[in-house]
């Protein structure tokens, strides 16, 4: 099959090692040095990102503390600090954007750039990148690397970005492609995981050649239209556009914090402190971005009978090992801490029953803004009895004095909200002494 062929022109920018270059260059001490950042510091917390001398040496992202510390046994190790990160991402992105007006900010790391209309061609790209590149050492720190890729469509970017590590820049043209598919294994481009490699060797794809120039047909009926989209991908198809978004980044979806659970914490019963804690944090994030959530998860990890099994940073409880996850929906949205912590012990309850547990998380989700409305959590049946005769009169009073000032509706008991026109309000004519009385009522 016969595609058009792109004439855009797409850089993917990918920093090498980010978080552990972060480090080094905050520190002077560990630059050079084989380090780890871990998700903790911690012998079953896994390593999130290993610096390229740590790399060389043998250490791989998703080890635990352990398994590194045994690849590498000179290895130094530092916690996580993503406030840190995201403020280098910032100054990084910030110098991106005056290259271009359609930036996609990928993830904390990696960048697509568009560059159609901003360069003449691949080679005048090339120049302006290798700019970024050297303004990223001047301007955010000497000790940070990336690598680029320049192509005529995000795929190929992307994979182009990928063939020199560290610090190095490629080129994908339609000229070049099929020199460079076929020195890459399979695996090597995004969207062929295990799985998939396995299911095309056995259709008889043994390399990316085959792929791109097998029958369309065949990839179709075995893969979908997924199949279709591999190997339009492959030909140099712009199935993607640059998403571009604006110098912010874009509002969470969620927010959550997870937390390897030490020895300690069970030998002293502290397994729900430590959920509640978790889940104030999580919420004192969120009512920072000025959102609230709909939804909230908890996952636990328990300890496997024979010991604690190590976790890769993609476990997730309950496929990979004893434990789960429980979510549900708030009532309405919520952002207070007694409802954020009352839910998740709730939660906790339905997965656990004392035993010893090796992880825990909690995720809020739907995030969104307030609306106008501010709702009390006051709820009717309950004033009644637990609020004393003189409080009750208080409230009520309170609100006549908002009804009056802010119209009928700036104040109502939340089972009325949507009601409609279900109990209309009347205006009396009739006057009597001291009451309104409605004629149709
Ligand atoms: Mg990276």
């Amino acid at each position: 099959m016969h595609f058009p062929l792109s004439q855009r022109l797409i850089a993917h920018l990918d920093m090498n090692s980010f978080f552990a270059s972060v480090e080094q260059q905050a520190n002077p001490l560990l630059r050079g040095k084989p380090l780890g950042v871990c998700a903790y510091l911690h012998e079953y917390g896994c390593v999130i990102a290993a610096s390229v001398e740590a790399k060389k040496l043998g250490m791989k992202v998703g080890m635990t503390m352990s398994e590194a510390k045994q690849a590498v046994p000179n290895a130094v190790f530092v916690q996580n600090d993503p406030p840190k990160y995201r403020a280098v991402t910032s100054r990084i992105f910030t110098i991106l954007h005056e290259f271009t007006d359609r930036m996609e900010h990928y993830s904390i790391d990696e960048a697509f750039l568009d560059l159609t209309g901003w360069c003449r061609d691949a080679a005048e790209a090339s120049f302006v990148l290798s700019t970024a590149k050297r303004r990223i050492k001047e301007e955010v720190g000497d000790w940070l690397r990336c690598s680029v890729g320049i192509a005529p469509t995000r795929f190929l970017a992307k994979t182009a970005s990928d063939l020199k590590k560290p610090d190095g820049l490629t080129i994908i043209t339609h000229e070049n492609i099929d020199d460079v598919l076929s020195r890459l294994d399979l695996e090597d481009v995004c969207g062929i995981g295990p799985r998939m490699r396995r299911r095309l060797e056995k259709l008889g794809y043994k390399t990316l050649l085959q792929v791109k120039y097998g029958s369309t047909e065949n990839l179709i009926r075995a893969f979908g239209v997924n199949g279709f989209f591999l190997q339009a991908k492959l030909q140099g198809v712009d199935t993607e556009t640059v998403k571009a978004d604006g110098i912010k980044t874009a509002q969470p979806k969620s927010v959550g914090h997870s937390y390897c659970v030490p020895e300690r914490v069970n030998r002293e019963k502290n397994v729900e402190a430590t959920l509640m804690r978790l889940t104030e944090r999580a919420g004192r994030r969120m009512r920072g971005l000025g959102l609230l959530a709909n939804g909230m998860s908890v996952s636990v990890g328990l300890k496997t009978p024979d010991g604690p099994r190590p976790q890769g940073p993609f476990w997730t409880p309950g496929t990979d090992g004893p434990g789960g996850s429980v979510h549900t929906w708030f009532a309405e949205p919520s952002d207070d801490s007694f409802t954020l912590v009352g839910t998740a012990l709730d939660l906790l309850r339905e997965l656990w029953t004392g035993q010893s547990v090796n992880f825990l998380a909690v995720t809020l989700f739907e995030l969104g803004p307030p609306t106008q409305q501010t709702r009390f959590g006051l709820r009717v049946e309950g004033l009644r009895e637990e609020m004393e005769p003189e409080r009750r009169q208080a409230v009520s009073k309170a609100v006549d004095l908002i009804r009056d000032r802010y119209g009928l509706n700036a104040v109502m008991m939340g089972g009325m909200v949507g009601l409609g026109d279900e109990a209309p309000d009347r205006i009396g004519f009739r006057k009597t002494e001291g009451v309104d009385v409605a004629l149709n009522s």
